[in-house]
Parts: structure tokens; sequence; C-alpha cells
């Protein structure tokens, strides 16, 4: 009895004394307003953003301090598309038959920690093998350090589409995968795949819409589902509360995938102005990842690195995303951040800025696109601002963003949910 009462007033002593961190800003880009705050404090208490004092604050003698009086704030990036498990490289289409599951999830955690500590404090995975669930679950356990991450797991294709895991194989390996390995050849195959990603543990809903560069395929750009399927996945998806995404090059695919409910169009790279216009009528999201058409087009050039069938899909793809992606800004068209990174390396998310920027979107629109606009797609109402209750997900760089954006691919501070990541 004597044991637990002094274990009560312990934690009570605890609870009562539980240490803030004070976080002294020299200047804080305030996102809704565009407007770049001086000299401000952030309390920080346990996960949460407690307020925001004007001056330099400090707390008591057991908070803790956190000198940034030279630095620009900014709340933790979110990118809504990455490929945790994997990068690109010259083996990347042999390591299927090499790489045990282990050995993938070993990798990816060394990814998840680049990504973290490049300021994205949250990752939208758009597809890999099952390991970005579990890294997930790990992350979320404090066992692995990296983003927040929503994840796809498997992402959904038609038979020899873009993400069919079993294309370019040997006949005698390809085998007929199905529903539950993510191969969907009618409608009610989709509703089977999304209810299977469901039981798996995914958050969000993958599908490739049209053929893409870097599968070993012949056609990039070609419709891969019919509407009906499209129509019976996002159904389901939102019977589950899944959010869905369609990877898209093609213009065809395209429409069928926004007239079939899907939320966010990845790439994105051939868009009509007619297409353009259904985006903006069906509210619709493009996820431009220039990072990877830039990328794609690089390796290309590079004798032997791609197999020649998925190199001259490389040349011809890659470079039109960039004109594509400033045409639809202008038209008014959604824009959410994401990179595509595993196509490019991890923790170099915040070139997309750059990118984005230099393709005519002015560098507080990029910036709202990797905050305030993720955070409502992906359904996360105290994420994507420094603002009173919000989630401590808080990250520094050295100068002005809004006057140097290269200054983004340098973050010197990262915290997550509270805890200092990087100082
Ligand atoms: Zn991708």
């Amino acid at each position: 009895m004597k044991t637990i009462f002094t274990f009560l007033s312990l934690l009570t002593f605890a609870l009562i004394n539980a240490q803030d961190t004070y976080l002294q800003c020299g200047k804080i880009v305030d996102i809704e307003s565009g407007k770049v705050l001086s000299e401000k404090t952030i309390i920080v208490s346990g996960n949460k953003i407690k307020g925001i004092e004007n001056g330099f604050v400090t707390g008591s003698s057991s908070d803790e301090l956190i000198d940034l009086k030279d630095k620009t704030i900014l709340p933790g990036f979110i990118d809504m598309h990455v490929h945790i498990e994997s990068e690109s490289s010259p083996s990347r289409y042999l390591e299927r038959f090499t790489k045990n599951e282990a050995d993938v999830a070993f990798q990816s955690t060394v990814y998840a920690k680049r990504t973290l500590m490049a300021g994205f404090t949250t990752v939208r995975d758009l597809g890999g093998s099952g390991v970005n669930i579990s890294l997930r679950d790990a992350i979320n356990k404090g066992i692995v350090v990296g983003p927040r991450i929503f994840t796809a797991g498997k992402s959904l294709a038609t038979t020899g589409g873009h993400a069919d895991p079993t294309n370019g194989t040997r006949k005698d390996l390809m085998g007929d995968p199905g529903p539950n390995e993510g191969v969907v050849n009618s409608p009610e195959d989709g509703r089977k795949a999304v209810r299977q990603r469901y039981k798996d543990g995914a958050d969000v809903i993958k599908i490739t819409a049209t053929g893409g560069v870097l599968s070993v395929a012949k056609n990039g750009q070609n419709p891969q589902f019919t509407l009906e399927e499209i129509k019976a996945i996002t159904e389901t998806a939102k019977d589950y509360g899944m959010l869905t995404a369609a990877h898209a090059h093609g213009d065809e695919g395209m429409q069928r995938a926004i007239k079939g409910g899907i939320k966010t169009i990845e790439h994105g790279t051939l868009m009509s102005e007619e297409t353009m216009g259904l985006m903006v009528e069906y509210d619709a999201y493009m996820v431009p990842t220039l990072s990877a058409g830039k990328e794609a087009a690089r390796l290309a050039e590079i004798p032997n690195y791609l197999p020649p069938v998925v190199a001259k899909k490389a040349l011809e793809i890659g470079p039109k995303l960039e004109a594509t992606f400033a045409k639809a800004y202008k038209k008014g068209v959604n824009i959410a951040f994401g990179t595509d990174s595993g196509v490019s390396p991890h923790g170099e998310n915040a070139k997309e800025f750059i990118y984005m920027v230099k393709a005519g979107m002015p560098i507080i629109e990029s910036l709202r696109s990797a905050t305030i606009t993720n955070a409502k797609l992906l359904g996360e109402s105290k994420l994507g601002l420094i603002k009173e209750g919000f989630i401590a997900d808080i990250i520094a760089v050295n100068a002005n963003p809004i006057e140097n954006v290269e200054t983004l691919t340098n973050v010197i501070f990262v915290m997550k949910e509270g805890v200092i990541y990087k100082q």
C-alpha cells in the first residue's frame, strides 16, 4: 500500500513538473499568412505546441531551452509520394530475387532516418512490399527513427500493368498474381484488393492507372484500368476511410482515374488542358514529383544503368513533367507536394521545392502544398502548422526560405511530436 502511495505521489510530482521545451526562434514562416515573423518563442509540452509568445521567453529552471535565434523555423514537411523501402540502383531489377524481406527492412530504416533528418516529419508511402507497414508501426512504437508514415502497402495494378510484381520475369516465375498480390482484372477483384490492403494494415490505396517509366514493360502511358474497375476501388476505399492515389502519365488513364473518384494524380506527366479542367471540376490534386522526372532522365543517360526498354521511356516521359506542372499550376489545379523519393535519393526531398519554384510556383505556395494542403488530404487536422494545439513537428533552416529556397535542402533542426531528432 505504502509503495503504491509513493509511486502515485512521484507520478503526480512528475506530471506537475513535466519539462516543457522553449524554442527561441529568430524567424518563423507563418504558412497561412505568408509572413515571416520575428523573435518568437514556441513552447512545446509533450507532443504538442502549447503556445507561441512574442520575444525570447525562458521557462522555469526545469524547462529545456533551445536557441534558434539565428534560424528560420517552419512546420515539419509532408511528402505525399515516397517509396521508403527502396532506392534506385543499377541492380534494382535483380534485387527482388536476391534480397530477403529482412534485407529490405533494414535498408528501409536507413531511408526513413534520412527522410526525417531532411525535415520531412510525415510521408505518404505509395507502394512497396509490405515492409512499409511494419516500418510505420516500428516508427510509431519508437523502435526505429523516421517520419510518421501513411502507407499504401502494395500498389494495385492490372495484369502486366505498372505495379504487377512479376513483370519482366521468366515465365515460370511469373505465375498469375491476383488481388492478394495487388493485381486486379475486374471490379470484383478491385474490391477484394482494397479489402486485402485494409486487412494488411495499409492506410491509403494506390493504383497504377497507366503504364509507368521504371517497370519492365513497353508502354509508359497507356490506360491500364477500366473506369468500372477504378470506381469499384474508390468506392470500396471510401467505405474503409482510405485516401486514393493514382500513378498516371498518359491522359486517357488520368481522365478515367479522375472520373472514377481518385483524389490524387501522381506525376500527371501528359495531362491535357481538358484534363486540367477535370482536375479542377473534381477537386482532385496533382502530385508533381518533379524530382522523379529529372532523376529518371538522368539515370537513362548512364550506360547500362536502366534496361533499354526503361531508359527509352525515361527519356521520353521524364523531361515533360516540369512544363505540364507549370501549366497545371497556372490553370488552378490543386497541387500537393510529393517527390517519388526512392526514384531520387531519400533525404533529398526538399530539392522538389527548388524545382517547383523554378517552374513558376511561388515559394510560399509550394511550402503550403508541403504542409497544410497535404495535412488536409491526409485528414490530419493537427499537422502542417506551427500553431497552439498542433502536433509539435518543427524544423529549422539557416536562412529565410522565402528569399533563399536552397536553404530548405539543409535542415539543421528537427523535432517530431515534441522529440528533438536533430540539433
Ligand atoms: Zn512512385
